[in-house]
């Protein structure tokens, strides 16, 4: 039997891991990506002889695909997981706290370090149980969640604004990229219970050594080529014609033909290539934005390797020198998620702001000086999670048999991350080599099927 000729759109995570999937099931595949470079929303610009990532991307150790796909890259060892979750939290003019788990077992890993947590007052601090233990026996796919926000069902369960605002949003409002107040409890459940609550270390924090350009768009581009995939970049997916088992896509490389197609761009994108029929889909989705804002100082301003931060508006800050490539100085990135506020703000300001900001949490960068300073601004960087969210991500097998999608912004539970986007590759690649040996509707369903 000829080889299965496989054609995946679209070379950020999700393609990447759809290519791969299909290429190591013996399929004959052809990646097309529209950039010069592989990695999508992960990427990573140059100035001053430095690399900035776009965006601060933190893994946890329960982001099992995302870690299996670095593993299949070669990447593994240029990633840092932290042992044990350890957050230390910064509030100006305040002794720090810290989120760190022990050695006990799930849910009391975190007990110690929420009860001595100094943000909270004591009546806050014992309250948290309540929300913990009903979140432990909450299904994430039961659609009454999406129906409400994380902060309504919170504030049914007693948890004061403070606790809301200090401790449940430090963790959601990076996590799911909206606030609290606007999050799916769907999607918040999902991650409190994989990442907190079902196992002790599911939330040990992950980032990238190296600058993500590197990390997901190298290692992915040479693993590519050791696999047999055909990579095309600069290529623009402009039209996908025909129908089940003969597809023709054109594109400025000239055509190409497959028996499968996995369409594995954002949403309005499967619009425009008439895989995605809901032309309301891309629109209800919505978007929410991150932008970060790079510092690198004349010497060392911190000793943490990262920080959450309350009473500032820095959320959280990364260290990030080593990737960045600066050998003298420090490089520190602050980053802002659900960052609509910030986005029409100029980046003197920004810098102006957020350099005021550091000098009140570190004192030590007050005597610094600022070397570089670069804004980065992703308007796309997720979906909008808010309630509904849940009933209207899309289902990998497309309206049309042999057209599979892929990307974050697909039905995978998770909220849209890296994991959630090497979820959805894998699954529309074991999905599509599927079509012909079972009928194929797209749900749930057909993935556990598909896997037994
Ligand atoms: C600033 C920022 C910070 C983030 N932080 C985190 C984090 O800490 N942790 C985390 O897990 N996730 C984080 N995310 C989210 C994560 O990056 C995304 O969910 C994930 O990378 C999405 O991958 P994807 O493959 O689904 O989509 P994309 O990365 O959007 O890939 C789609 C690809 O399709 C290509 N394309 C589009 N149209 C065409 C066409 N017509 N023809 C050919 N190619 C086309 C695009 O160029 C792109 O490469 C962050 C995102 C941003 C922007």
């Amino acid at each position: 039997m000829s080889q299965l000729r496989v054609a995946v759109v679209g070379g950020g995570l999700a393609g990447i891991a759809a290519a791969l999937s299909a290429a190591d099931a013996g399929a004959q595949v052809t990646l097309l990506e529209r950039r010069p470079h592989l990695g999508g929303l992960t990427t990573s610009i140059e100035r001053d002889g430095l690399s900035f990532d776009n965006g601060q991307h933190v893994f946890l150790r329960c982001c099992t695909a995302y870690r299996a796909f670095l593993e299949r890259i070669g990447a593994s060892h240029q990633v840092y997981l932290q042992p044990r979750l350890n957050v230390p939290v910064l509030r100006p003019h305040e002794k720090g706290s810290a989120i760190r788990r022990s050695d006990l077992p799930a849910p009391f890993h975190l007990a110690l370090s929420l009860l001595r947590y100094q943000p909270l007052s004591l009546k806050d601090r014992l309250g948290l149980l309540g929300p913990v233990l009903a979140l432990r026996r909450m299904d994430p796919r039961d659609p009454a969640l999406d129906r409400v926000s994380f902060a309504q069902w919170l504030t049914k369960r007693h948890q004061s604004p403070q606790a809301i605002d200090r401790l449940w949003n430090l963790i959601i409002q990076p996590t799911i990229n909206v606030s609290a107040y606007d999050a799916s409890l769907a999607l918040a459940t999902q991650v409190f219970r994989i990442g907190f609550l079902d196992r002790a270390d599911g939330a040990d924090m992950g980032w990238s050594r190296v600058p993500l350009s590197q990390l997901h768009g190298e290692n992915s581009r040479r693993t590519l080529n050791e696999s047999g995939v055909e990579t095309l970049v600069n290529t623009t997916v402009t039209s996908i014609r025909g129908s089940a088992g003969s597809f023709s896509l054109e594109s400025n490389s000239g055509p190409v033909a497959a028996d499968r197609v996995i369409v594995a761009t954002p949403p309005r994108t499967a619009a425009s290539l008439g895989v995605v029929h809901d032309t309301q889909l891309a629109e209800d989705l919505g978007v929410s934005p991150i932008v970060n804002i790079h510092f690198v100082f004349d010497r060392r301003v911190t000793d943490l390797a990262l920080g959450a931060c309350l009473d500032s508006p820095i959320e959280f800050f990364f260290d990030r020198t080593d990737a960045s490539g600066a050998t003298s100085g420090q490089c520190l990135v602050v980053s802002l998620s659900a960052a609509d506020r910030y986005m029409t703000i100029g980046s003197s300001e920004l810098v102006a702001t957020f350099l005021e900001e550091l000098h009140r949490l570190m004192p030590r960068s007050r005597d610094a000086k600022v070397v570089t300073s670069v804004v980065t601004r992703e308007h796309a960087a997720t979906f909008r999670a808010t309630p509904g969210i849940e009933a209207r991500r899309a289902a990998i097998a497309s309206a049309t048999p042999g057209v599979f999608l892929a990307g974050a912004w697909c039905n995978t539970g998770w909220p849209a991350t890296m994991e959630g986007a090497v979820r959805s590759g894998n699954d529309s690649a074991l999905l599509a080599l599927s079509l012909g040996s079972l009928p194929i509707s797209g749900g749930p369903q057909d993935l556990e099927r598909v896997r037994t």
